[in-house]
């Protein structure tokens, strides 16, 4: 007879979760089981509740920030990283790839043609257990507690990816200043990087909010820089924010769209993308970039800010980040 566990889940036609007994699950081969003690709230989340992204796995458990403990292996025992039962790690957006495409062979797995995402088309940790693919899972580092290491998982490695492609940015505009940003502007400043945090007219709470974490310069998105970007980040997931950055770059400087979803972008003039401008977007991540980011976030000490929720509260969480009310990353905890 199956025991059960807490879990929040999608909604039948989708619209918001609900907190449902569902059986805990088994880990497969190659798989295993955590018990959840603190589960991030992305973004993603709210376009897999609000019906943005579609064909959810039905009565999805969402959730891909999951910190916990190995609690089961699947069949065979043996898993990818030698974990063991105990082990804390994290599991992320990306929980499967095939392996077989031409994306998978060419280490690009973030592309893969055929892949598995946690907390969308995969049970995520919206709940007290999760299984996951032993492979897509991250060893977590020393120095953050089970909540302050939630946002890591993905506003952390989605804001990693992106700071990537513009690594060599001295002076870097982030628009949006909500998780991601926050942590990939700790990480920036370390590197020496000089932020300019452009917020929603208005919000002084997120201006102040970044210049206590060492942002140069924090405003609205409607003002212009007060000197020229080398590049770029859009982490709000707002399309008129793509002129509205390209105006702001350099000669040569590059604007990165970090979000899974944007409202459309309005037309604007060729004249803003002249001059070897570039505008791109980030996709998922790859399990290197999970080993990266790690292996930097022991290094520098992020300061992540979290406001805790019980499981039973998502909705609460969920609204809160829909109406921009909060500061930092909000995480739930079975
Ligand atoms: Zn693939
Ligand atoms: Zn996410």
């Amino acid at each position: 007879m199956a025991e059960f566990m807490k879990a929040m889940v999608l909604r039948d036609g989708g619209g918001g979760v609900e907190l449902r007994d569902v059986p805990i699950p088994e880990p497969g081969p190659g798989q295993v089981r955590i018990k959840v003690n603190a589960c991030g709230v992305c973004r993603t989340d709210l376009h897999v509740v609000d019906g943005d992204l579609s064909k959810p796995l039905p009565n999805v458990i969402p959730g891909h920030e999951v910190v916990g403990t190995v609690d089961a292996l699947g069949p065979g025992g043996a898993t990818a990283h030698g974990l063991v039962i105990g082990d804390r790690v994290g599991v992320p957006w990306l929980g499967h790839t095939c392996g077989q495409c031409d994306y998978c062979r060419d280490h690009r797995e973030n592309l893969c043609d055929a892949p598995g995402f946690t907390g969308y088309t995969l049970n995520g940790g919206y709940a007290e257990y999760c299984v996951a693919d032993a492979q897509y899972v991250f060893p977590l580092p020393g120095g953050y507690d089970d909540p302050h290491a939630a946002p890591l998982l993905c506003a952390g490695l989605i804001g990693y990816r992106s700071w990537a492609m513009v690594r060599d940015a001295k002076v870097l505009g982030l628009y949006g200043f909500g998780a991601a940003a926050h942590i990939i502007a700790q990480v920036a400043i370390a590197k020496g990087v000089e932020i300019h945090a452009f917020t929603s007219p208005g919000d002084i709470q997120a201006q102040d909010f970044a210049r206590d974490l060492g942002a140069a310069w924090a405003g609205g998105s409607d003002e212009a820089p007060v000197k020229p970007l080398d590049a770029a980040i859009i982490f709000a997931p707002v399309g008129a924010l793509v002129p509205a950055a390209l105006r702001a770059v350099r000669k040569g400087g590059t604007v990165v769209c970090a979000g899974i979803h944007m409202s459309d972008i309005p037309s604007f003039p060729y004249s803003i993308l002249w001059e070897e401008r570039v505008v791109r977007s980030v996709a998922n991540l790859t399990r290197a970039d999970g080993d990266e980011f790690m292996a930097l976030a022991a290094e520098v000490p992020i300061e992540t800010h979290v406001r805790p929720y019980r499981l039973a509260r998502a909705e609460q969480a969920l609204a809160d980040l829909r109406e921009g009310r909060l500061t930092g990353a909000a995480v739930l905890i079975p």
